[in-house]
């Protein structure tokens, strides 16, 4: 695996494909800088070895040439974290862009306009690609979060750089933490799956089967699994049509000694509203009316030994709807379980859809070993799928 560590980037321009999809207000300011934050480290290792940085990226999902999509609205902000001013110019490719890339002097950065202005982006149009190729000597790509995309500055542009092809350290980390959960892992290996659907994480079941000891499924996931063996769901969300599939995961599992673990109790509500009457029922028996929104204390406290048991742990989404604090205890408590067992030496990461949001939000982003940038990404990883934006750099 080819990193900016194997390459000495003297009297080199870097293109290097960032992910600086970030929030903004309606003053078109930056409200959330961590993947401006994320790139820095990439971007100053080049810069110290005396080369100049081009750095590309979309912004939204513009459709053609829209202003508010503009990257000039985040130079400001780009400039304040790296500490060095930022040139810009309102084009990726193109005669400007080949006159701008052929000025940039060594310790210069320049950010390029949103490549999804173009739709020969998102398509991998090869002619784009070469063009954007032109604008570096060598092809860094940092941005984990487009890498499942076989996009033209994700993937295609790569194949222009022959042998001056590498990852960003963001990108090189992330891959790294995968490797450590599902292939290189310290066991018992536990993986927790939550969030609300069986239907789109089951892909994700079926392939960590094959890496994990020990998988706790929660969310509203629970509930296709226990209506399928029997139980009273009442209100729960539930797919019936993945009953079925809930049975042959638990057959899979026990066939591949994978302990799975259930909640076995909840907090059921009559409303799904933070003031809802609630009450602590078995699973198995939530009464009509009645729809089970977080795990209940027994099931706390069950996957708090499991998590203590474990020595490697992938988190992908909550236990309960954390965005009604009435129904955030089970994904603190969990927090809180692997909190302590990263302080205890696990390696802990969380990472996949909407994860990231309730890790962040209950402040443990700094308490787990590592937190993924991607989601899209990552859940594909986590099916077992290659990413083209990966291959295109290790071919
Ligand atoms: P996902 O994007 O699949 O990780 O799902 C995250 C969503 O699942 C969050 O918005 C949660 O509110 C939701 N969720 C978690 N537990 C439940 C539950 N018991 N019932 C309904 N939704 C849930």
């Amino acid at each position: 695996m080819k990193t900016i560590e194997d390459f000495n980037f003297k009297n080199k321009k870097a293109l290097i494909r960032v992910d600086f999809n970030v929030p903004l207000n309606n003053n078109f300011e930056v409200t959330d800088a961590t993947r401006i934050e994320a790139a820095k480290p990439t971007i100053k290792k080049i810069l110290e070895d005396g080369g100049s940085v081009v750095l590309m990226s979309h912004l939204g999902r513009p459709k053609g040439v829209e202003a508010a999509y503009s990257l000039k609205h985040i130079v400001e902000k780009v400039t304040e974290v790296l500490g060095i001013q930022v040139k810009f110019i309102a084009d990726c490719v193109g005669e400007k862009v080949t006159e701008a890339v052929n000025n940039l002097q060594n310790g210069e950065i320049l950010l390029l306009e949103n490549l999804r202005f173009y739709k020969e982006e998102t398509a991998g149009d090869e002619g784009f690609s070469k063009q954007l190729a032109n604008n570096g000597d060598i092809y860094v790509n940092d941005a984990f979060g487009t890498a499942h995309r076989a996009h033209a500055s994700t993937t295609i542009v790569a194949k222009y750089f022959s042998e001056h092809k590498c990852f960003g350290s963001l990108l090189a980390k992330e891959i790294e933490s995968i490797d450590k959960v599902l292939n290189n892992s310290e066991k018992p290996v536990l993986a927790i799956l939550g969030g609300a659907k069986v239907s789109s994480k089951i892909t994700v079941i079926e392939n960590i089967l094959d890496k994990v000891d020990h998988l706790i499924i929660g969310g509203g996931m629970t509930f296709t699994f226990v209506k399928a063996q029997g139980g009273s769901v009442g209100d729960s969300i539930c797919e019936d049509d993945k009953m079925e599939l809930a049975l042959e995961i638990l057959e899979k599992a026990a066939a591949k000694n994978v302990q799975i673990h259930l909640p076995v109790d909840v907090l059921a509500a009559d409303d799904f509203s933070n003031d809802a009457n609630t009450q602590v029922v078995d699973v198995t028996q939530i009464p009509d009316g009645w729809q089970g929104l977080d795990a209940g204390p027994k099931s706390q406290h069950i996957f708090d030994e499991v998590v203590n048991s474990c020595k490697t742990i992938l988190w992908n989404g909550p236990l309960g709807v954390f965005e009604l604090e009435t129904f955030s205890k089970g994904t603190i408590a969990l927090g809180n379980s692997i909190d302590r067992v990263t302080k205890n030496g696990a390696f802990s990461l969380v990472g996949g859809g909407d994860s990231v949001a309730a890790v962040k939000q209950f402040g443990f982003a700094d308490k787990v070993s590592y937190v993924s940038t991607g989601g899209g990404a990552m859940l594909e990883t986590l099916e077992g799928k290659n990413l083209p934006g990966i291959d295109a750099i290790l071919s």
